[in-house]
C-alpha cells in the first residue's frame, strides 16, 4: 500500500488552494491529489468568474470579514486576477436603493469556460512540477481513520492527514464520510430559484458590470451572470435511491468574440432554511428537483415571461413565434409552466425580485425572456468542526462548497488554504 503524508480529495479550488499552500510551507511533504474526473468539474471548469470581495462566496457562519480578507489577500497574491472594469454603478445603486434593494460592488475577473480549463491545466502542471502526484479518474470510496487509510475505486492508500473537498455534487459522498467517521452534523441551507435568459439588450447592465450582485428582500439575490457567448446548461443529480433530476446552471466562453450569441443568463435564487419538523434541506431540494423532472418528462422546465404573465404554459408550438424571438440556449429542456412545480412562496419572492430588477434595469420582463427551473444549490449537511481549520476528526479536514465552508471559487480556495494550515499544525 502506498502511503502519503497528505491526501487531497478533489482538484477543485479548495483542493488546489490547500495543495499550493502546503507546498509553500512544507516542500518535503509527499502529497497525492485524487479526482474522480480528468480535471476539476466545478466553477473553475465552468465560466470561471472569480469574485474578490467579501462576503461573496464566504458563508458568514464561518467567516468574519477580517479573517476572510486575510485569506482573500493570499488568493489574490497567488491567482493575480485582472479585475474587470465597471461603470455607472452609482446610477444603478441609486435606483436599487429607491426600491430597498442593494447592488454590491464586487471586484471580479472572468476567464470563461475555455480560459478556466487553461488555468486548471496550468495549475495541474505546476503541482506535478512541484512533486505532487495527481491521480485523476480515481474516486475515493471510503475511509478508515483508525488505520489512516482510504479505499478508492483502484486501490488502498495510506495518509497522515487528509483533506476532503468534493464540491457541491459530492454532497452524498460527504454525508457517507460523515457517517463512516461518526461526525455530528446539522442540516444546511439550500438556494432555490430560476435561471433567467434574455437578449443582451434587455439586460444591458452587463456591459457596465459583468456579474452584478443584486440583493432583494427575503433573501433573494442575483447570482452567476454570464454574457457574450453565454449558455444555459443542465447538471445531473441523483438521490441516494438513484432517482435522477436536473438543476440548470450557466456559463460563457471568453475566447472568440465572433461566436457571441447575444444572450445573457443569470440566476435569481432564494435562500431557504428549514426548521423542525422538516429539517432536511437536501431532501426538500431533491423533492423539488424530482417534481420538476416529473413535470418535464425528465428534463428541466422553461417558460417565456410572456406566457408566465398570462398564466399559461409555454409549449413547443408557441415557443418560438413572433415576439418570442430567440432560441433557448438549453435545447434539452421542456416548455412548461414553472408555477406548477415551484413552491408558491419561493415563486412569489422571485417574481417580486424580477419586477424590481426590471425597474432598476428595464428590459428583463420582455415577453421573450426565458425562466428556466429548477436552479438549486445544495450543500452537504454541516459537519461539527473541531477547530477554525475545518478539522472534523483527527487529521481529517473538509473544505470547499460541499462542506459548506464556501460558495464560490475564491471562497473555496481560501477555505483550502485555511484547512491546510490546520493540516500543517497536525502534521
Ligand atoms: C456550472 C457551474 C458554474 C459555476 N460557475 C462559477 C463561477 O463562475 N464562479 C464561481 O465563483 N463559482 C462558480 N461555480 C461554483 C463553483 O464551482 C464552486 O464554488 C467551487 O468550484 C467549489 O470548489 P470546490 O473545490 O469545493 O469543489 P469543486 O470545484 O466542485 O471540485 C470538487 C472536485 O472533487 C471531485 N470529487 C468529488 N467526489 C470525489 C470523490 N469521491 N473522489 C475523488 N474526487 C471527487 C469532483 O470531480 C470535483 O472535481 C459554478 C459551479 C457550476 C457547477
Amino acid at each position: 500500500m502506498e502511503k502519503y503524508d497528505v491526501i487531497i480529495v478533489g482538484t477543485g479550488p479548495a483542493g488546489m488552494g490547500a495543495a499550493f499552500s502546503l507546498l509553500e510551507k512544507r516542500k518535503d511533504l509527499k502529497i497525492i491529489m485524487l479526482d474522480k474526473k480528468p480535471f476539476s468539474t466545478g466553477g473553475m471548469r465552468n465560466d470561471c468568474k472569480m469574485n474578490f470581495t467579501f462576503p461573496i462566496g464566504f458563508p458568514l457562519e464561518y467567516w468574519q470579514e477580517d479573517i476572510a480578507n486575510h485569506y482573500l489577500d493570499k488568493v489574490t497574491q497567488f491567482l493575480k486576477p485582472e479585475i474587470l472594469p465597471k461603470s455607472n454603478i452609482s446610477t444603478y445603486q441609486a435606483r436599487a436603493e429607491r426600491l430597498n434593494c442593494k447592488l454590491l460592488e464586487i471586484k471580479q475577473t472572468h476567464l470563461g469556460t475555455d480560459g478556466g480549463l487553461e488555468l486548471i491545466k496550468k495549475l495541474q502542471k505546476e503541482l506535478e512540477a512541484q512533486g505532487v502526484t495527481l491521480a485523476l479518474n480515481e474516486e475515493m470510496i471510503s475511509i478508515d481513520n483508525k488505520e489512516k487509510t482510504i479505499r478508492t475505486n483502484k486501490r488502498t492508500l495510506g495518509y497522515k492527514s487528509i483533506l476532503i473537498a468534493p464540491g457541491r455534487q459530492g454532497f452524498h459522498f460527504l454525508q457517507d464520510v460523515m457517517n463512516m467517521l461518526s461526525i455530528p452534523y446539522m442540516d444546511n441551507i439550500i438556494d432555490v430559484g430560476i435561471r433567467v435568459e434574455t437578449r443582451l439588450e434587455h439586460y444591458p447592465i452587463v456591459k457596465d458590470y459583468y456579474d452584478p450582485k443584486f440583493y432583494f428582500k427575503e433573501k433573494v439575490r442575483t447570482f452567476c451572470t454570464n454574457s457574450g457567448n453565454a449558455h444555459v446548461v443542465k447538471e445531473k443529480y441523483a438521490t441516494a435511491r438513484g432517482d435522477v433530476w436536473y438543476s440548470v446552471n450557466g456559463h460563457a466562453f471568453k475566447a472568440d468574440e465572433n461566436k457571441n450569441n447575444g444572450l445573457v443568463n443569470f440566476a435569481i435564487l432564494k435562500t431557504v432554511k428549514l426548521t423542525e419538523p422538516l429539517a432536511s434541506g437536501q431532501e426538500f431540494a431533491e423533492h423539488l428537483g424530482l417534481l420538476a423532472a416529473l413535470m418535464g418528462g425528465g428534463k428541466p422546465l422553461m417558460q417565456r415571461v410572456g406566457d408566465f404573465r398570462l398564466g399559461r404554459r409555454s409549449k413547443i408550438s408557441t415557443f418560438n413565434e413572433d415576439l418570442y424571438d430567440f432560441k433557448p440556449s438549453l435545447i434539452d429542456c421542456c416548455p412548461s409552466d414553472i408555477s406548477l412545480a415551484m413552491p408558491s412562496k419561493i415563486l412569489r419572492y422571485i417574481w417580486s425580485a424580477m419586477k424590481n430588477l426590471d425597474t432598476i434595469v428595464p428590459g428583463i420582463l420582455h415577453p421573450s425572456t426565458i425562466m428556466y427551473y429548477p436552479e438549486i444549490k445544495l450543500y452537504a449537511n454541516k459537519p461539527e468542526y473541531k477547530d477554525e481549520h475545518f478539522q472534523v476528526a483527527e487529521g481529517v479536514f473538509f473544505a470547499g462548497d460541499g462542506a459548506g465552508t464556501s460558495r464560490g471559487i475564491t471562497g473555496a480556495w481560501a477555505s483550502g488554504i485555511r484547512a491546510s494550515e490546520g493540516m500543517i499544525e497536525y502534521l
